[in-house]
C-alpha cells in the first residue's frame, strides 16, 4: 500500500487529525440534532451549517429553491410546503495554490424525518444523549452525522497546513426527504463537480438506489346512518379496498422472477408503505370521505410516469370490482417524492479510490449495498452526468424511535472522507 498522498503526507496523519477532532465532532454534532430541522423549520440548523463553513475560510452561498426554475426539470416533485426562507447552504472551496487534483461535491441534508409518537422516545428527540459510544436522537444518524464527517474531514486536513487542490463544495440541503427538491435546487443553480459524495447513514458504498413515489388517494364513500350502515360505503373501507390493490402490486413486485437484478438477493425490496390515513367525522356516521398517503418503492429502469400507469391501472381495476362503484369515488394527488431509481457504476474511478480509502483507514473490503430507499445521488447522476454515490456511518432506528449513530464510524467515515479528498482532490500546503 502507498501510504503518501501527492502532497507528501501519509494516510496516518490525516487519520490521527481527525481523531483529534473527535470531541469536537460530538459537541457539533449535538448542537445539530438540538435543532428541529422539521419540513419547514430547516433555517435555525441551515444557520449553524453556515457559521461552520465560515469558521473553515469556505465562501457561504445560500439560495431558496425556485419552484418556477424547477417545475419542468425531469427531477422534480411537487412540494408539500412553500420554499420562502428555506434555503440551501453551500460552502465553497477553490484552492488559492495550483489547480492539481479533481474537483468534488460532498452534500448531506439537513432536514429530518418526523419524530413519531414522542412517549416512545427515551428522551425527546431533539435532546442529545451520548451513551455508549453513541448519539442518541432525531437526525443523529440520518443524517447530521453525515454533514459532520464532511466539515471534520475538511478542518482535519487544514488542522495539518493542507488545501484540497480542486474545488470543493460542501452542500447542506433542504427536503431530501420528500422531494429532494434542495439537491435539485443546486444542481440548477450550477454547481458541477468531477465526483459526488453523501454520507447518508449507508455503512457501505451504495451500488443501487431504489425509485420512490408518493401517491395519495383521496376517496369518497357513500354515507348514511351508522344504524344502517350496510346501505352505505364507508369511505375509509373503500380505501382499504384500494389500498389492498396496491399491496397486490407490491407482492408481484417482490417476486423474485419480477425482480431487479440488484436486488436478487434482498430479502423483500419493494414496499408500498401506508404511511397516513385521515378519514371519518365520528363513530354515528358512515365515514364520508378519507384521504390515504402510501409511499411505493419501485426498480431502478422505470420511470415515474411508467409507475403512475401501473398504479393508476390497479387502482382503476379496484373501483371496477367494487359493487357498488356507481356511488364511489376517488382522485390521486402526486405531492412528494416523483424518484427514479438509478444503479452506480462500480467501475468507475471514483468508486475505485474510495474502496481503497475504506481499505486503507477500515481494513478489508468496502461492503457494497443496493440501498431499498432513495437519496439525492439521484440528481448528480441521472441529471448532472456527475459520478454519485452514498457511503456514510453506522446509524439506527432512522426514521424511528431512539435513532442513534455510532460515534467511532462517524469518526472513521471522516478518515475515510479526508482522504479521499487528499487523493482525488490532492493538496496544496497552505
Ligand atoms: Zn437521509
Amino acid at each position: 500500500m502507498d501510504m503518501s498522498t501527492e502532497a507528501g503526507i501519509a494516510a496516518d496523519a490525516i487519520g490521527n487529525a481527525v481523531q483529534a477532532l473527535r470531541e469536537p465532532a460530538v459537541e457539533r454534532l449535538c448542537a445539530l440534532v438540538r435543532e428541529p430541522s422539521l419540513l419547514g423549520a430547516e433555517a435555525s440548523a441551515q444557520a449553524l451549517m453556515r457559521e461552520h463553513f465560515a469558521r473553515l475560510g469556505l465562501r457561504v452561498d445560500e439560495f431558496e429553491v425556485d419552484e418556477a426554475r424547477l417545475r419542468d426539470h425531469p427531477g422534480w416533485s411537487p412540494s408539500l410546503v412553500p420554499y420562502a426562507g428555506r434555503r440551501n447552504v453551500v460552502g465553497v472551496h477553490h484552492p488559492k495554490g495550483p489547480v492539481q487534483g479533481r474537483s468534488l461535491i460532498l452534500n448531506g441534508h439537513i432536514d429530518v424525518v418526523p419524530v413519531g409518537a414522542e412517549r416512545l422516545w427515551q428522551a425527546p428527540p431533539f435532546a442529545p444523549v451520548v451513551q455508549a459510544g453513541r448519539v442518541y436522537g432525531r437526525g443523529a444518524g440520518d443524517m447530521k452525522a453525515g454533514l459532520i464527517a464532511m466539515l471534520t474531514a475538511f478542518e482535519a486536513l487544514q488542522r495539518l497546513g493542507l488545501e484540497p487542490a480542486a474545488s470543493v463544495y460542501l452542500q447542506s440541503v433542504i427536503e431530501e426527504e420528500c422531494t429532494g427538491n434542495g439537491a435539485l435546487a443546486c444542481l440548477v443553480e450550477g454547481y458541477r463537480a468531477e465526483a459526488a459524495l453523501i454520507p447518508e447513514p449507508i455503512p457501505a458504498i451504495m451500488t443501487a438506489q431504489m425509485g420512490v413515489m408518493w401517491i395519495g388517494l383521496e376517496v369518497w364513500g357513500v354515507p348514511v346512518h351508522a344504524a344502517v350502515a350496510q346501505t352505505g360505503v364507508a369511505a375509509i373501507e373503500f380505501a382499504q379496498h384500494l389500498c389492498a390493490k396496491l399491496k397486490e402490486l407490491e407482492t408481484q413486485w417482490n417476486d423474485p422472477a419480477h425482480r431487479h437484478p440488484h436486488f436478487a438477493q434482498h430479502d423483500h425490496p419493494i414496499n408500498f408503505n401506508v404511511g397516513r390515513i385521515d378519514g371519518g367525522e365520528w363513530p354515528s356516521s358512515v365515514p364520508t370521505h378519507c384521504r390515504v398517503d402510501v409511499r411505493v418503492g419501485f426498480y431502478p429502469g422505470l420511470k415515474p410516469a411508467q409507475v403512475r400507469a401501473l398504479l393508476e391501472a390497479a387502482l382503476r381495476a379496484a373501483y371496477e370490482a367494487h359493487p357498488k362503484k356507481d356511488s364511489l369515488r376517488y382522485e390521486i394527488v402526486y405531492r412528494g417524492f416523483q424518484a427514479e431509481g438509478m444503479l452506480v457504476d462500480l467501475n468507475q474511478p471514483m468508486i475505485r479510490l474510495l474502496k481503497q480509502c475504506h481499505h486503507d483507514v477500515a481494513g478489508g473490503q468496502a461492503p457494497l449495498l443496493a440501498s431499498t430507499a432513495t437519496t439525492d445521488a439521484r440528481f448528480f447522476q441521472l441529471y448532472g452526468g456527475i459520478p454519485a454515490t452514498c457511503y456514510g456511518p453506522q446509524a439506527g432506528n432512522t426514521h424511528g424511535i431512539d435513532e442513534w449513530v455510532s460515534i467511532d464510524s462517524l469518526i472513521e467515515v471522516a478518515q475515510v472522507y479526508a482522504l479521499f479528498i487528499a487523493r482525488w482532490c490532492r493538496l496544496n500546503p497552505v
